[in-house]
């Protein structure tokens, strides 16, 4: 697929200068020398300025005060080195903190003035420019994979950070661990002019969007799009054909974008998985997309779902 990262957290073209993870003392001088930048990220928020956009800050400001782990995340065209850092251990402005899918609250730090708010990315990746969506989209990965592997998996003792945020290192029993991805399958089942979409259980009135699951050890990603799809929704894909990724840091996910052709389409929803699942006409599907089809809305802005039908719908699928 041509457009294939104009997806939201495409790449931007980031030089991720994975030379200088091993090489603190060149990142100090880029620090000493005013060229390095810092975001903090508070508990997965990112922190947006009064211009809403994301803050990045001199890596010796007062936010930083309660850091516990930090990652390079690359370079800018003009040689600045952006880093983030997890001041989680932060306890907060004294707002109620939500738990689970979307946090709408904001908070603001002593350190910074009132214009600064950390807020959820997932409220705010549609309004980040290309970089910042880089950037933030790698940021949220690896400082939660920090948080929810700090022992190590093969004897249970504390690991500590290496490699500029990129490693972490067992001193127990040596073991080496590296940042997860998880794959996940997302496919345009068609057959015809009509696409499969679907419904999970508790989801908002009126949400359905393409098929979805974890790829399995031992499988391939065409093999994922067929047993996903005959489990969820009883349905036989011949043909599969990558179309796009896009990183999903929810918590650290890579969604792998598909076409599949159904052979069959008689629909047998296992209802475990699914609450519903239906073929859209693509007059249905423009519909959808102009917020008038009576049963279906229009899919959450930013993720790959909407991208794939949008441009399945504008036949720029090629
Ligand atoms: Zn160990």
């Amino acid at each position: 697929m041509r457009i294939a990262e104009e997806v939201t957290f495409g790449t931007s073209g980031l030089d991720r200068a994975g030379r200088l993870r091993p090489d603190e003392a060149a990142r100090a001088l880029l620090a000493r020398t005013g060229a390095f930048r810092a975001t903090p990220l508070w508990h997965g928020k990112l922190l947006i300025d009064g211009d809403g956009q994301v803050a990045w800050l001199p890596p010796d400001h007062a936010v930083f005060a309660d850091t516990s782990s930090e990652v390079f995340l690359g370079l800018s065209e003009a040689g600045e080195g952006y880093a983030a850092r997890d001041i989680s251990d932060w306890p907060g402005d004294g707002q109620t903190r939500a738990e689970g899918f979307f946090d709408a609250g904001e908070q603001s730090h002593p350190a910074l003035g009132g214009a600064f708010r950390f807020r959820e990315l997932r409220g705010a990746m549609t309004i980040l420019g290309r970089r910042d969506a880089e950037l933030l989209s790698t940021a949220k990965a690896v400082l939660g994979w920090h948080r929810s592997h700090r022992f190590c998996s093969a004897c249970g003792s504390a690991s500590v950070s290496l490699e500029a945020g990129w490693q972490r290192k067992c001193p127990s029993c040596g073991a080496s661990h590296f940042p997860r991805t998880d794959p996940v399958v997302i496919m345009l089942v068609t057959r015809g002019d009509n696409v499969l979409v679907g419904r999970s259980p508790g989801w908002p009135d009126g949400m359905y969007s393409l098929l979805a699951g974890f790829v399995e050890p031992g499988e391939t990603i065409e093999a994922a799009v067929r047993r996903e799809v005959m489990e969820e929704a009883g349905i036989t894909v011949g043909a599969v054909r990558y179309l796009s990724s896009q990183p999903w840091p929810y918590p650290s996910s890579l969604m792998i974008g598909c076409a599949g052709d159904a052979l069959d389409d008689a629909i047998r929803v296992d209802p475990a998985e699914l609450e519903d699942a239906v073929w859209l006409t693509r007059s249905e599907v423009a519909s959808v997309f102009q917020g008038i089809h009576p049963h279906v809305r229009a899919p959450r802005r930013g993720a790959i779902a909407g991208f794939l039908l949008a441009n399945w719908l504008a036949d720029r699928l090629d």
